[in-house]
């Protein structure tokens, strides 16, 4: 394609819940779409081949619509991805083991299939606005667990298993002893620094629903005179489990910049009164190397759909 001419990628972002698509516009190395244009298919399929139907749908859709064909589909996926676009393992949905998009795709498209973990999709979307995506970037997304990954130069460290990124999982002095991690030790700071350790240290334990609920509750105590004080204390201090995270990842790489997103950010504020940005600031604060932390940038991503924005950069490279 000749520099400055117009095409199209397809973005697909696959989640537990929803399948959200967009067909973005490329005008030479830039990829862009409207919020309107996002399309959110909720589904219930927990087998590879309703999630493999439901995206075929929403291909058929667009190929319709567009009789040249787009240039090139990128897809952010939950699950492991290696580094050749394969889902290793993808365990919201029974089948999803050693699974080619590409392979399935083929017969469909004319155009190249580019397969990305979330996570890392999630990274390469923050850091596409401002300057961010020239340096060295630490994106760590805030929700359930502690997520993200190091974005270098405008690419995303993978790593040689797909794993990079799993910063919820380096290990906390304060963290619970008795308290075992969905990654199976012990100590990890996601267990008091997430939507989960707050679940588990309001005593709700209900799984996901769960989290969510401590999540919103905890928030809107926030605004009560009552409950203000609890649940502010709650998210300070996971905000000083979160900060002493960053201190270590700041001492470790020497960031230019740490971009922060997130339901739990969305959640409490990222104010700086917020508890959680307190307790956040804090963290870093104790933790943090003078030097390094005197000149630490924290941001926050306003990139709406940081999933389908990197999933169509992704495509956009590989085309
Ligand atoms: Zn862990």
């Amino acid at each position: 394609m000749t520099r400055g001419a117009r095409s199209k990628v397809v973005a697909i972002d696959i989640g537990g819940t929803s399948i959200k698509s967009v067909v973005a516009d490329v005008t030479g190395d830039r990829v862009e779409f409207s919020q309107d244009r996002v399309v959110v298919t909720p589904h219930h399929a927990n087998t590879v081949q309703a999630l493999e139907g439901s995206v075929g749908q929403i291909l058929e859709a667009v190929l319709a619509d567009y009789a040249e064909g787009p240039v090139g589909v990128g897809i952010s996926t939950t699950g492991l991805v290696s580094q050749e676009g394969i889902v290793v393992d993808g365990p919201a949905f029974k089948g999803y083991t050693d699974y080619s998009w590409a392979a399935v795709l083929k017969s469909t498209l004319s155009g190249s299939v580019t397969v990305m973990n979330d996570a890392h999709a999630a990274a390469l979307g923050m850091t596409s606005r401002g300057s961010s995506h020239a340096g060295l970037t630490v994106c760590l997304v805030l929700g359930t667990g502690i997520g993200g990954a190091v974005v270098l130069g405008g690419s995303v460290l993978t790593g040689r298993n797909g794993m990079s990124g799993h910063f919820g999982h380096m290990k906390s002095a304060n963290s619970l002893a008795q308290f075992r991690c969905i990654c199976g030790t012990t100590g990890c700071f996601e267990n008091l620094g997430s939507g989960r350790g707050l679940a588990f240290l309001a005593g709700n334990n209900n799984g996901p629903e769960g989290v969510d609920e401590t999540v919103r509750q905890l928030s809107s105590d926030l605004s009560s005179a009552e409950a203000a004080r609890a649940s502010g204390e709650m998210f300070e201090s996971a905000g000083h489990q979160i900060g002493s995270a960053i201190a270590d990842l700041a001492n470790a790489l020497d960031p230019d910049e740490v971009l922060l997103a997130g339901g739990l950010l969305e959640a409490a504020g990222s104010g700086e009164d917020s508890p959680l940005m307190v307790g956040l600031r804090r963290g870093i604060k104790e933790n943090c190397i003078p030097a390094i932390e005197s000149n630490l940038l924290i941001s926050f991503s306003d990139v709406q759909y940081p999933n389908l924005t990197g999933a169509a950069l992704a495509a956009l490279a590989a085309r």
